[in-house]
């Protein structure tokens, strides 16, 4: 059985220039324990996803248009906000690239973490922070017991992003949403944030939703893949599968694009083009303009959702190998 299931899920934002449809049309599912990995450039909608299951869009102008998306047995989009905010402290938990975003500068470290166990768990203060301070030896900071008391600017930006680790883990959620968690880290310190988010899924058994734009962070994190691109899935498959045979034209150009110790080139290969404007998606594929694999039919028509063995991809060039899935996420 799946911990979190999307289907179909849409979700627009109203502007002064129309509906822009950030995310549209949806559908994945993560197991108890697992990492997904969920890749694409930005603007192809991954963090509005993730904004979406913990129904945190900017208000008034984000809305979940069409979907259902669902954590075990609950509907999240059924709940009201107050039954929402308790999934937000005890079930799902999310981490971002930028610390101080989810960091207040005003309270020490300790307060911040002990604050949502006394909020949703009923703790003592005096619990809650001993937690705190255990949560801290944890994520591997050192003198935990002294720098509980800190204030998020006192240290480091890799010790940040630890602590805020520790501060989403310590409610002990089945959902670990991280959204960019490394990028602004320097590459010694993303392996090893990397490498403790990995430990501390198996220690928890949590799992984890990994967002990112760089393919190569999921290769040693995560166990199944999502490639979304222009507000749409485009491949899902198997780590091992997508990384020795990329289906999709557009996960072929991100594996191409991923820095490698064994050849010296100068320059990766990029992507040539960009993200289709989601306020006007053009018509047929929307990787068309990008594509260099791209024929008549691309122009005109949006290729389905193929199903081949355990992973699907969204190609036409896979008609006659693929079967055509259901119009679960049309
Ligand atoms: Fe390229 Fe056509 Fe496949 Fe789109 S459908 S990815 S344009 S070959
Ligand atoms: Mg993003």
């Amino acid at each position: 059985m799946s911990l979190l299931e999307i289907k179909g899920l849409k979700t627009c934002f109203d502007t002064d220039r129309g509906v822009v449809r950030a995310v549209d049309g949806v559908s994945f599912s993560i197991k108890p324990g697992r990492t997904l990995g969920v890749v694409g450039e930005s603007g192809c909608g991954k963090s509005v996803t993730a904004l979406s299951i913990l129904r945190l869009l900017p208000k008034p102008v984000g809305r979940i248009a069409a979907g259902s998306i669902r954590l075990r047995d609950r509907d999240l989009l059924a709940l009201s906000e107050r039954e929402m905010r308790s999934v937000r402290g005890n079930d799902i938990s999310m981490i971002f690239q930028e610390p101080m975003t989810s960091l207040n500068p005003v309270f020490t470290v300790g307060d911040q973490i002990a604050e949502p166990l006394m909020l949703h768990q009923q703790m003592n203060r005096r619990r809650a922070m001993d937690r705190a301070v255990e949560m801290l030896q944890v994520v591997g900071i050192p003198n935990a017991e002294r720098r509980v008391a800190e204030y998020p600017h006192q240290l480091s930006g890799g010790q940040r992003q630890r602590a805020m680790i520790a501060m989403a883990l310590a409610c002990r959620p089945a959902l670990l949403i991280a959204d960019e968690p490394t990028t602004a880290l320097d590459v010694t310190v993303q392996a090893q944030i990397l490498d403790l988010m990995n430990d501390l899924k198996d220690r928890f058994g949590s799992s984890v939703m990994l967002i990112t734009h760089a393919l190569g962070v999921i290769a040693e994190t995560a166990q199944r893949v999502v490639v979304m691109y222009a507000g749409r899935v485009v491949e899902e498959a198997d780590v091992e599968p997508l990384f020795a045979e990329p289906l999709h034209p557009y996960t072929q150009g991100l594996l191409r694009s991923i820095p490698r110790l064994d050849c010296d080139r100068e320059r990766l290969d990029v992507i040539p083009g960009v993200v289709p404007n989601p306020l006007e998606f053009p018509p047929g594929c929307r990787f068309h303009n990008r594509c260099d694999k791209a024929f008549d039919r691309c122009r005109r028509e949006e290729p389905p959702l193929y199903l081949l063995g355990g992973r699907s991809v969204r190609c036409w060039l896979y008609e006659d190998d693929g079967r055509k899935e259901g119009s679960r996420d049309d």
